[in-house]
């Protein structure tokens, strides 16, 4: 226990130490100079925001680097401090609840993961030649100043200048790019809500390969030297993303990037709009192809539909783990029944001692929420039979895209929509930590 940071406030009880309930972003503009040799980040970020009860200070996630000037609409503000990885930012006068006000903080330093004792390194991080920044769950802060939650989604222009030999991929759309002497400054905007563990810089030496006949627009940005297992791990996107287009509804972005790093990368990971996987899933073994998918569907289910609290963790990767059965029947696989057979009789072997709806922080990445997770879903198909399950998850989709939810609000949802009574079924997956029988088949 930091003693010093006590009066800090915290959002979520799975991330101690981020985000401030007091006041919600609207809009970040960011805007980062990089020197990739170096490692050297100057930036500024203009975060327009609203105060959701009276202020007297502002508290900003912000760590491992340094704010120079602190601004509250234009104006300098009484004080600004770090404080660990807070800044906080004491104001002249107190703010009204209700108020719009905008934040300017120009902030610079060596950016690096942040550790954090469940979740292990996070953040920005430099690769043999390049960046990435993974945010789940806890990274933000390591490359911009945010109000760390992932219930406060705002949308963002993010502007980045860095040398003129390397690809800069961000979240949303590329709506500029300006060649300075020997930089090139990319810009991108992001107009969908976005979670701030969602955001995300990506630079490396990266062609742009556009797909052709894909559904919606989509890109691969790959080394140069990318073989073809390439094709085997990623040939076949375009299908998926028509496949779950048709099961979930609309793709929730304006277009879709996969990253493939020219470093090996131990697990893929999902911001949005743009998914990042190491060259090492180039290959056509079905542990990449289902993580291609299981990345793909937090599109839906994850990034449009997010988490109002971490807890509720099961709904972004039982979903994301559900969908890479679904795509294992589509293209020819295994069905779904045949894996939900084979993953309940693996978690039977294993301890029960974990709570769907509430794992605790240590164990909300386990491979046990993603797998009952799964589970849970194919407990409810069996329940209410195919037609129902798949109606339900694309209302599901389509009443909360760019939301924010709760496993309550999804119990209810279920519930309502399908008109069955599923008490029981869920407070047994979701509640109880010993692993229920899947139901019969309908
Ligand atoms: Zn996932």
């Amino acid at each position: 226990m930091r003693l010093f940071n006590s009066d800090l406030p915290t959002a979520d009880p799975y991330l101690p130490g981020h985000g401030d309930p007091s006041w919600s972003a609207v809009h970040y503009a960011l805007d980062l100079d990089y020197d990739l040799a170096g490692n050297g980040l100057r930036a500024e970020a203009v975060i327009d925001a609203v105060a959701e009860e009276e202020l007297s200070r502002v508290v900003l996630d912000l760590a491992g680097l340094d704010a120079t000037k602190v601004t509250v609409d234009g104006r300098a503000p009484a004080k600004y401090a770090a404080r660990g990885p807070r800044l906080v930012v004491t104001l002249k006068e107190p703010l009204p609840a209700g108020r719009s006000f905008r934040l300017t903080v120009k902030y610079g330093g060596a950016p690096r993961p942040l550790i954090d004792k469940h979740h292990g390194d996070a953040g920005w991080e430099e690769l043999e030649d390049g960046v990435i920044v993974a945010g789940q769950p806890h990274g933000a802060p390591t490359w911009f100043p945010c109000n760390d939650r992932p219930d406060d989604k705002a949308s963002y222009s993010i502007t980045v200048t860095a040398a003129a030999d390397y690809t800069v991929v961000s979240n949303g759309e590329l709506a500029e790019r300006r060649r300075g002497s020997s930089t090139v400054t990319w810009r991108y905007e992001q107009v969908e809500p976005m979670a701030t563990y969602l955001a995300t810089v990506q630079i490396g030496r990266y062609r742009l390969r556009p797909y052709d006949d894909a559904p919606v627009p989509m890109t691969a940005a790959v080394p140069a030297d990318v073989d073809e297992g390439f094709e085997a791990a990623f040939g076949r996107q375009p299908e998926m993303m028509a496949h779950f287009v048709e099961l979930f509804g609309p793709y929730p972005f304006a277009s879709y990037t996969s990253v493939v790093t020219a470093d090996d990368l131990e697990i893929p990971l999902e911001s949005q709009a743009l998914s990042t996987f190491g060259r090492n899933f180039c290959s056509d073994d079905w542990d990449a192809i289902r993580l291609v998918a299981h990345e793909l569907a937090h599109q839906w289910f994850g990034n449009s539909v997010t988490l109002a609290r971490w807890q509720d963790i099961w709904l972004h990767e039982g979903f994301a783990c559900y969908c890479e059965w679904l795509w294992s029947e589509e293209s020819g696989g295994d069905s779904a029944d045949d894996w939900a057979e084979h993953h309940h009789a693996q978690l039977a072997e294993l301890d029960q001692d974990l709570v769907l709806e509430d794992p605790g922080p240590e164990l909300m990445f386990d491979d046990r929420v993603y797998k009952r997770g799964a589970l849970t879903l194919h407990a409810l198909r069996r329940t209410v039979g195919d037609d129902a399950f798949f109606a339900l998850l694309a209302a599901w989709v389509a009443e909360h895209t760019g939301g924010s939810v709760t496993t309550g609000e999804f119990r209810h949802f279920a519930g309502e929509h399908t008109g069955t009574d599923l008490n029981e079924l869920f407070d047994a997956w979701l509640t109880r930590p010993e692993l229920p029988d899947l139901p019969a088949a309908t």
